[in-house]
C-alpha cells in the first residue's frame, strides 16, 4: 500500500475516531464546490463534531486520531492490533497544521485528540502532548483542546497535558471490572482509576492554586470525562447507572459519555453480534441528566428500570413518575422545585420559569402548557388553578397511553 497523503490520512484518522464519543452531534454534510459543481466554499466533512463548553456553548471541534495503529488487542474496538482495517498516522507537526488550517478557516473552535498506543502508553501521551504544546506555545492557539490520556503514562506526562488542554479524559472502557479483564486483558482497571484520581487530585489543587494567585497556571480548565462502552457484554442499564454515579461521586467527572457498541467485522465470539439500539443510549444519557441537573438519587434511576433496563419506549423521568403515582398531582403554584422537576414534560428551564412566575399570580393549565410546549404528558401529573388530572392518575390505561403508539416495522 502506498503512502497516504495528507487528506486520505484526515479520512482514515477522524473515521476512527468516531467511537470517540465526545460530542453531542457529529459528522456534517460534505460539500464542494468544483467547477461543475459551483458554490461558494468547501467543508470536508472529516471529523468534525459538536460537543459542549464549559460555559454550555455548543461548538465545533476537529476529531481526530494521531494514528489508529495499537499495540493492545482490546476486542471491542476497530483499532486493536488484530484487526484488519487501513492504518494511518500523522505526525504531531500534521495535526498542528492541519488544526490550524482548518481553524484559521472559521471550521472549528477547537481540537479533540486521541491515538491508538504506539510503542508505549509513554511515547504515545509525548506525541499527543507535544501536538497541544505546539499549537499553545508555538502558534498561540487560542481554542478548545480536549486530550485524551493514556492511563498508564508517567503522570508528570499527564500533568504536563493539563497545562494545555482544556479537558482531559480517561476512558474507563466498559462499565464493569470483570468486563475489562474479559476484554482488554492489557488493561488494568486499577491503574485506570489510579489515573482518574490522580487527575481530580491535580485538578483540586489548580482550583487552590488559583484562589491563592490567579496568576498560577490553569490546570484542565474544563475538567475530566470518561467514556465507556455500552452493551458489549450484557451488562444491564442498573450497572451502567451504578457505575456512572460512583464515577461522578469519586472522581468529579464533568461527563460520562456512552458509546453504543458497535460490532466490529471478524471480531471475537465473546462480543454480541447485534448492536444494542441506539435508543439505549439515549435512554442512558436520560438517566445521567437526572442524575445531574434534576436532584435524582441514583435510587430513583434504579427504580425507573424493569429487570435492570431502562424502557426504550419512554423516558426515565415518565418510566419513575408511573410507578410512583402516589406523588402526583403535583400543584404547579405551591409545589417546592425539588418537586417541579420530577413533573414529566417539565424541564429545568420550565420549571425555573414557572418559580418565576408565580411570584406574581397562578398558572393554569394553559400557562403551563405554553412554557413546556405541549400539556399532553404533563396535564396527567399537574394541578394548576383550573385543572386536577383527577381519576386520569389512577387508570391502568394511563401507560399506555402515554407511550408512543406501535409502528408497522418497514420491510425494506
Ligand atoms: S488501547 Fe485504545 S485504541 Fe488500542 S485497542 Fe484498546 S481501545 Fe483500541
Amino acid at each position: 500500500m502506498g503512502r497516504l497523503d495528507l487528506t486520505e490520512k484526515l479520512a482514515v484518522l477522524a473515521d476512527a475516531a468516531k467511537y470517540d464519543a465526545s460530542c453531542a452531534s457529529s459528522g456534517s454534510e460534505s460539500r464542494k464546490s468544483t467547477t461543475r459543481n459551483k458554490g461558494i466554499g468547501s467543508i470536508t466533512g472529516s471529523g468534525i463534531c459538536h460537543s459542549y463548553a464549559p460555559d454550555g456553548r455548543c461548538i465545533s471541534l476537529l476529531k481526530l486520531l494521531l494514528t489508529n495503529h495499537c499495540v493492545y488487542d482490546c476486542l471491542y474496538c476497530v483499532n486493536r492490533l488484530s484487526s484488519n482495517v487501513q492504518r494511518a498516522r500523522f505526525t504531531p507537526e500534521e495535526v498542528v497544521d492541519i488544526t490550524l488550517d482548518f481553524y484559521k478557516r472559521n471550521l472549528i473552535e477547537g481540537l479533540f485528540l486521541s491515538s491508538g498506543i504506539i510503542q508505549s502508553p509513554n511515547y504515545t501521551m509525548e506525541q499527543i502532548v507535544r501536538v497541544a504544546q505546539t499549537l499553545r506555545e508555538t502558534h498561540r492557539f487560542r481554542g478548545y483542546i480536549h486530550l485524551k490520556t493514556i492511563p498508564d503514562a508517567d503522570p508528570l506526562l499527564i500533568e504536563k497535558a493539563g497545562l494545555y488542554a482544556d479537558r482531559l479524559s480517561i476512558n474507563v472502557e466498559v462499565p464493569r471490572e470483570a468486563s475489562l479483564v474479559k476484554l482488554a486483558p492489557e488493561k488494568n482497571a486499577g491503574s485506570i482509576r489510579r489515573a482518574m484520581g490522580g487527575l481530580r487530585l491535580r485538578l483540586e489543587e489548580a482550583t487552590d492554586e488559583k484562589r491563592r494567585s490567579r496568576h498560577a497556571p490553569s490546570f484542565a480548565p474544563a475538567g475530566q470525562s470518561t467514556q465507556m462502552i455500552v452493551g458489549a457484554d450484557g451488562e444491564t442499564d442498573s450497572d451502567i447507572v451504578r457505575s456512572s454515579v460512583s464515577l461522578y461521586s469519586s472522581y468529579k467527572l464533568k461527563r460520562v459519555y456512552y458509546s453504543a457498541f458497535s460490532p466490529i467485522p471478524g471480531s471475537s465470539q465473546l462480543l454480541p453480534a447485534q448492536k444494542p439500539p441506539l435508543m439505549r443510549e439515549h435512554r442512558l444519557y436520560q438517566a445521567d441528566w437526572l442524575y445531574r441537573f434534576y436532584d435524582f438519587s441514583i435510587d430513583d434511576i434504579l427504580a425507573a428500570t424493569d429487570d435492570g433496563m431502562l424502557d426504550l419506549d419512554i423516558d426515565p423521568k415518565l418510566a419513575w413518575a408511573l410507578k410512583h403515582r402516589q406523588r402526583f398531582p403535583i400543584d404547579v403554584n405551591r409545589a417546592p422545585r425539588e418537586d417541579l422537576l420530577r413533573i414529566p414534560g417539565l424541564g429545568v428551564k420550565s420549571v425555573n420559569k414557572i418559580l418565576r412566575i408565580r411570584r406574581w399570580g397562578r398558572l393554569d393549565l394553559s400557562g403551563v402548557a405554553r412554557l413546556a410546549g405541549s400539556a399532553k404528558t404533563l396535564s396527567k401529573f399537574i394541578e394548576a388553578s383550573d385543572w386536577n388530572p383527577g381519576a386520569i392518575l389512577d387508570s391502568p390505561h394511563l401507560t399506555a397511553a402515554l407511550k408512543p403508539p406501535p409502528r408497522q416495522l418497514s420491510l425494506f
